[in-house]
This record gives C-alpha cells, structure tokens and sequence, in this order.
C-alpha cells in the first residue's frame, strides 16, 4: 500500500499540496502542509501523486511498497 507523508522539516507551508489534493492533504494552523488522517495511503487519488510534483520544496515523499 502507498504511503504519503510530508517532512515537516522541509515544508515552507505554501500550500500547494492542500490546493493540488484536498482529499489528501491539509494545513496545520500555521499553514504547513499535513497529510490528512486516514488518508496516508493516498486514498487511490492521483492528484496526490501530482502534489508531490507541485509542492516546491519537494518535501512530500510518496512510497509504493
Ligand atoms: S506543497 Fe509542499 S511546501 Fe507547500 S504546504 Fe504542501 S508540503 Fe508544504
């Protein structure tokens, strides 16, 4: 199964991820990107995988396994 997860070392909270796929991610109260819980598998949406490539920090890993 999938598995999405954002380093929140990395994020520079811009967003993208929650406008690209809101089914997947949000944003903590200071404007960081999160992977909302439950949808850590990416729920199947491929706009997940096209986060990874919006988010300019590349801080959004995506893990077939
Ligand atoms: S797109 Fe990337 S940098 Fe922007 S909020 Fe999402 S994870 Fe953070």
């Amino acid at each position: 199964m999938p598995r999405v997860s954002i380093d929140s070392d990395v994020c520079i909270g811009s967003g993208q991820c929650v406008l690209t796929a809101p089914a997947v991610f949000d944003s903590d109260d200071d404007g960081f990107g999160l992977v909302r819980p439950g949808s850590e598998d990416g729920r199947g949406d491929p706009l997940a995988q096209e986060a990874v490539r919006a988010c300019p920090a590349q801080a959004i890993s995506f893990e077939e396994d």
